[in-house]
């Protein structure tokens, strides 16, 4: 039976866009609606990593107010990582809010939303637990029959000085293994071709639980699963990276070449106040290591600039480092405070501006890496899973190589979820072109 319209906003990572996933199929007994003013249950699943994120879901909440008024009966709930730091002190702040979720109460949502709409009550619900009390994963497809994510740990217990996501979501706590499996196995027998495990560090799972696999060891099982074309995942954690886990990319065919591996400083003065736990050099020693292993291996990274107390030296160190590593591409961050984290008090903050041009610099100097690693499969034949159609062009398909890599291509609707062959004819900065020349 249907209950009226459900509207969600997702903010930040992978990791929201599978909550909201599992958010829309806990309520499947609302319909979706792409107009958010057709709505009788909005609910904005929030992002506290970055400030940017958060201002804008706070934005969105308070342009909703008007919205309320002339809907009184319309139920507003908050979600992710905001409402776990926020809790009880948005419903104050924000009147027409009904609902606060935590990163840990997704499964009790409909409960939720039901003493909302039918009870009228206003509802704050974020407890975490740290002891495994994690809500079972939804089995359908983020694109049905091509690709799906599958969180196989949530929380992180590195506290690294910048992050809000122990606070926001609790220490690590990995699924067991064999549900893991049998989630994917569905998945498949569906028609996914491609998975991503998704964890905050991927690389720590099972540690702490006796007789659980480890990561690697998780990979391999994955890897066996018949019918199953790509496995991905994100995200690593340098210092938790095995050689174990790095030699399963020479092993597990159908393990995508590609690694995202946040380095986030090339200076070691920055690492330590960051609290990340590798030296720059350690760092470079398992890209090395990753290159020996499997040489056509996509690395990506992410870096944050204007830290508490980055001298120009120190920026000098993370532009020598991402030219010397020639990543594939990278995330570029400006560091913004965080409550509750201990970068918060660091003096020394380095100015709007310097941050500014910091970031300017060293994304000139990327997109141009980016650019001359592109350039570099002009002419290669790319196995690309075709994922839909190109957002820019209708008429063209559009899909992923193993790399990671985004490529547009004339092809028929067809061959969406199909592995097919793609030469690339033109790289640019953030895509590929090229032309179908096999399946
Ligand atoms: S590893 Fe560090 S940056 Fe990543 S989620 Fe954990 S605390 Fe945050």
């Amino acid at each position: 039976m249907e209950k009226g319209y459900l509207h969600i906003v997702t903010f930040g990572c992978q990791m929201n866009v599978y909550d909201s996933q599992r958010m829309a199929q806990l309520l499947s007994g609302y319909q979706m609606v792409k107009d958010i003013k057709k709505a009788d249950l909005i609910l904005i699943n929030t992002c506290s990593v970055r400030e940017k994120a958060e201002q804008k879901a706070y934005s969105l909440l308070g342009r909703l107010r008007g919205l309320k008024r002339n809907k009184p009966y319309v139920v507003i709930g908050m979600g992710g990582c905001v409402a776990q730091q926020e809790g009880e002190a948005l419903l104050k702040r924000f009147p027409h809010l009904d609902m606060v979720f935590g990163t840990q109460a997704l499964h009790r949502l409909p409960e939720l939303v039901s003493l909302a709409s039918q009870e009228g009550k206003r509802i704050c619900d974020v407890g975490l637990s740290h002891n495994g009390d994690m809500a079972p994963s939804c089995v359908s497809p983020l694109l049905p029959n091509v690709k799906s994510f599958v969180t196989i740990m949530q929380g992180c217990n590195n506290f690294c000085s910048y992050c809000i996501v122990p606070y926001v979501r609790g220490g690590e706590v990995s699924r067991k293994s064999e549900v893991i499996i049998e989630e994917v196995t569905e998945l498949v027998q569906q028609g996914v071709k491609e998975i991503t495990l998704l964890g905050q560090n991927v690389n720590s799972y099972g540690k702490n639980i006796p007789g659980e696999l480890s990561f690697s060891q998780l990979l391999e099982e994955i890897g066996k699963i018949p019918g199953l074309k790509r496995i991905r995942f994100t995200t690593s954690h340098p210092k938790d990276l095995s050689n174990e886990l790095m030699e399963c990319f020479a092993r597990i065919d159908t393990l995508c070449e590609h690694i995202h591996l946040p380095v986030q400083a090339g200076s070691d003065r920055i690492l330590r106040l960051m609290n990340r736990g590798y030296t720059r050099q350690q760092y470079m020693d398992k890209v090395q290591r990753l290159r020996e292993i499997l040489p056509q291996v996509s690395i990506t990274s992410d870096v944050i600039v204007g830290f508490p107390g980055e001298e120009d030296s120190d920026f000098q160190d993370t532009l020598d480092l991402v030219k010397k590593m020639e990543f594939d591409n990278i995330f570029s961050f400006k560091y913004s405070d965080r409550p509750h984290t201990k970068a918060c008090s660091f003096r020394d903050k380095v100015p709007a501006a310097i941050k500014d041009q910091r970031l300017t610099i060293l994304q000139q100097v990327q997109r141009e890496i980016t650019l001359k690693k592109n350039k570099r499969l002009e002419g290669h034949i790319e196995e690309v899973l075709v994922e839909g159609r190109s957002k820019k062009d209708v008429f063209e398909l559009t899909g992923r190589t193993r790399s990671n890599r985004v490529v547009n291509f004339t092809g028929n609707y067809e061959l969406v979820g199909k592995l097919v062959k793609v030469k690339i004819e033109k790289a640019y900065v953030n895509s590929l072109r090229g032309i179908i020349v096999g399946n």
